[in-house]
């Protein structure tokens, strides 16, 4: 028996819920943590340098890259985004359970280099809900919209390739069936 902790690969397209899901879900489970990423995005209204991410340059996140200091990274509707290894690496370590919130190529890329990780697609109850998620967030303009839009379509595309798939219908019922899957794991896993 060991004590590491379970690498979590979480996607779903913008608009889908996942933040949501998550804001009920960490609160509860006090042994998985998120992984802070990196971007070059700018920050939305009230969002917090250090805490949703780490707002770094192109410049910075490019000296990062060739310093590999990522598990993976990925550019999605033009901005960089990357996952910060050693932070991840030591938390599993301590037998937490790491949350990485990804998009789907950065996905692909750390079930290529950690084939025991879990994955799981959450799923936006129809395209038409997705739609009206991401234009009622308010926060972003109808280019970006667009943009997201079409990676979302592509990205529903790739479900397959994840372990596990929900549809976020009920927020509660996706929280409870996602903290079952991770149980279930442990227990196979001996961890
Ligand atoms: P947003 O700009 O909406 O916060 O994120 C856009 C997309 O980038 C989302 O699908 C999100 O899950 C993904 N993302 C966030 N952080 C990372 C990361 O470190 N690596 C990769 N590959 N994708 C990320």
């Amino acid at each position: 028996m060991n004590n590491r902790g379970l690498l979590i690969i979480y996607t779903g397209p913008s608009g889908c819920g996942k933040g949501t899901v998550m804001a009920k879900f960490l609160p509860r489970n006090p042994d998985t943590l998120m992984s802070v990423s990196c971007t070059t995005r700018a920050p939305r209204a009230g969002e917090i340098d250090g805490v949703h991410y780490f707002y770094i340059t192109r410049e910075k996140f490019e000296q990062m890259i060739a310093e590999n200091a990522f598990l993976e990274y990925a550019e999605y509707a033009g901005n960089y985004y990357g996952t910060p290894k050693a932070w991840v690496d030591d938390r599993l370590a301590e037998g937490k359970n790491v949350i990485l919130e990804i998009e789907v190529q950065g996905a692909l890329n750390v079930m290529a280099q950690r084939p025991d990780a879990f994955s799981l697609f959450l799923l936006p109850p129809s395209w038409e809900e997705l739609e009206r998620r991401l234009r009622g967030r308010g926060t972003e303009a109808e280019s970006v919209i667009l943009k997201r839009l079409e990676a979302a379509k592509w990205e529903l595309e790739q479900k397959d390739h994840y372990r596990f798939q929900l549809v976020n219908d009920d927020v509660d019922e996706t929280v409870a069936e996602l903290e079952q899957l991770i149980e279930a794991e442990r227990q196979t896993n001996n961890l």
